[in-house]
């Protein structure tokens, strides 16, 4: 009991993770169960292993007076032929309980993986933020990783183990107690230093696979930037950051495998002094007459093989501590919930005529610092409303939360005169399109990366978006047209023409409402124009909400709303602005004269 409570209070990790996962366990009961009884018949043969030899000693070597028995040859012959075949059939069950839990493991890991994956997915942004897109990626893979090895490297010899050494026990307690209770002696002690050092080994894993996860994090970070990270000749400053990392993680690596080696030091030492002890005392025994020579052959031989669990107990820890950690990572995920998700009562929204409404609706991402203050604006089915002002002054925010990316602290925002709160997320998001400053497109093929806007498209509607997005044209110039398989981040596409695939990949959606974050930034004038005219289409019949710094694109809105401090400081037409002289004014003014004097610039080039 002492030595079960010992294990989980060095192991909380591990228990809390076969707990929580006992439902994905559950399923393979089948296997587990055959799995298990291999293992008994395993223990039972390892049990069994040193008996002919004893036979031999006591019935055929020396057997008491009286007592020899005939036919030698042929009980030898057959004692030899039982040593082969108990080994043998030893062999078989380990193997088949070995397999039997690898492939239990496997299953388990491999759905909790694919729901730890959706799960990630489906977590608030607010979360995303917050964590390292490689430390949630060594979660995925490494933690999980760990734990599939784990399971038979580690978890499965040591059951086996504490079995063996509990009918090894027995076995001896039965040929002689007092014998049994002095090999015993030094458990005790084991159990002391064992207790202590794996707690040790337990912290410092823990931490060493916090640092992995930190390593991962920034490589990934660098990599995903590398054209920054190139561009200001920070790969010294990076790599240095990486090197000093990778070194304290190797740090903590080599501390935890002292420790390891320590305990397991420890344990041979306790070992050779229990052998001392049953030795001493057990010869005495035979010498006296109160133990035959066979039986403390056999107490000899369980005795080395009881020890050797206990031994390998240290080297199993390090490895239970470290996948303890990776479990309390992966747990750690999955009892996060997204802040953001159904509402109880939540409905499917019903295909949205598309009006708008934000009413008083305050924001921080942070509750201490508001971002958006008050914010009350209407728009209705099919018009388009431009935000304009500074930047980090709330406008992309106010389009995140008509997302619902994140939820205002206050007030709250309708669409078709219900809050969207009351809609499910799922239902609420595919009826919105989205396009942003910068795309992200996957490893796959244009006709793909279009069609993620709506999964079921048909290879018609895909090419209808194409063209109204002005990319059907550069599309069939590609080496291999609409199979054109992307590279990483679309780096084989220049901006605009990632711009269009992206306004492509919104057009295929039909969604009424039309969310645009700075869409024409950082293009140059040729490809503005054409992703300009392409929003345009895209925008006609549907409800947009436009952030743009691009004045001459926000005057054909319906109306604009001027963003300062998180407040809607002006509104109205482009006009009616124009004509207020306010903020609007001034800047549309700063804007034009810019905006001539590119021009001159380029008329006198
Ligand atoms: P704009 O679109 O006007 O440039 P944003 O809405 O992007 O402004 O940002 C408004 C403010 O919110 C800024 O101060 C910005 O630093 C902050 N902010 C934006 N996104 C986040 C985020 N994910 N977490 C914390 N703060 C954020």
């Amino acid at each position: 009991m002492a030595r079960t409570s010992s294990i989980a209070a060095a192991l909380p990790g591990l228990f809390r993770f076969v707990r929580a996962f006992w439902p994905y366990i559950r399923q393979h009961k089948m296997l587990l169960g055959g799995s298990f009884v291999a293992l008994l018949a395993q223990v039972g043969f390892r049990l069994l292993e040193p008996w002919p030899l004893k036979f031999v000693f006591d019935r055929l070597i020396s057997p008491p007076a009286g007592e020899e028995v005939d036919n030698q040859l042929v009980w030898l012959t057959l004692m030899a032929g039982a040593v082969v075949v108990v080994a043998l059939l030893r062999a078989v069950t380990s193997y088949a309980s070995t397999i039997g839990m690898a492939l239990v493991g496997n299953r388990v890991l491999t759905a909790v993986r694919a729901d730890l994956y959706h799960h990630m997915q489906r977590l608030s942004l607010s979360y995303h933020d917050s964590t390292r897109t490689g430390d949630l990626t060594i979660r995925v893979i490494g933690d999980i990783g760990m734990l599939k090895d784990v399971t038979v490297t580690a978890v499965l010899p040591l059951i086996a183990n504490a079995l063996i050494l509990v009918g090894m026990l027995s076995v001896t307690f039965w040929l002689n107690w007092q014998l049994a209770l002095l090999a015993a002696s030094v458990l005790p002690l084991f159990l002391i230093r064992s207790i202590r050092l794996s707690k040790r080994i337990s912290q410092v894993s823990r931490k060493q696979r916090q640092r992995e996860g930190a390593v991962a994090a920034t490589a990934a970070e660098a990599i995903s930037a590398i054209r920054t990270v190139q561009a200001l000749s920070l790969e010294d400053t990076f790599g240095n950051q990486f090197a000093r990392q990778n070194n304290r993680s190797q740090a903590e690596s080599v501390r935890a495998k002292r420790l390891e080696a320590r305990l397991e030091r420890s344990v041979d030492v306790l070992t050779a002094c229990g052998s001392a002890l049953v030795l001493w005392y057990g010869v005495r025994l035979v010498l006296q007459g109160a133990l035959t020579a066979g039986e403390l052959l056999v107490f000899l031989s369980y005795l080395k093989s009881s020890y050797r669990p206990i031994q390998s107990y240290a080297k199993y820890t390090g490895r239970l501590a470290k996948a303890s950690a990776a479990g309390e990572r992966v747990l750690d995920v999955f009892e996060r919930t997204p802040d953001i998700k159904d509402t109880a009562g939540a409905i499917d929204a019903p295909p949205f005529l598309g009006e708008i409404a934000f009413r008083n609706v305050s924001f921080g991402y942070d509750p201490q610092h508001p971002v958006l203050r008050n914010i009350s604006f209407t728009i209705q089915p099919g018009q388009t409303v431009a935000l304009i002002g500074p930047s980090g002054h709330g406008k992309s925010t106010i389009a995140s939360l008509l997302l619902r990316l994140y939820d205002p602290t206050d007030g709250g925002i309708e669409i078709d005169g219900r809050d969207i709160r009351s809609y499910k997320v799922e239902s609420l998001r595919r009826q919105m399109s989205v396009v942003m400053q910068e795309t992200l497109l996957f490893a796959a093929s244009v006709r793909d990366n279009i069609a993620y806007g709506r999964p079921d498209s048909t290879a018609a509607d895909i090419v209808a978006a194409a063209r109204l997005a002005n990319a059907h044209l550069f599309i069939g110039d590609l080496p291999h047209g609409y199979e054109t398989v992307l590279g990483e981040r679309g780096t084989t596409l220049s901006g605009g023409q990632r711009q269009r695939l992206s306004i492509a990949r919104a057009a295929v959606r039909q969604a009424p409402i039309l969310v645009l974050d700075e869409p024409t930034t950082g293009l140059d004038e040729a490809n503005e124009q054409s992703v300009i005219n392409a929003l345009k289409r895209l925008s006609e019949h549907t409800t947009t909400v436009l952030v743009t710094h691009d004045l001459a694109f926000a005057s054909r809105a319906d109306y604009i709303l001027y963003i300062e401090n998180g407040e809607i400081v002006e509104r109205g037409t482009h006009a009616s602005l124009i004509d207020a002289g306010g903020r609007y004014a001034r800047l549309s003014a700063v804007h034009t004269t810019t905006h001539d004097r590119r021009n001159e610039y380029v008329a006198s080039d």
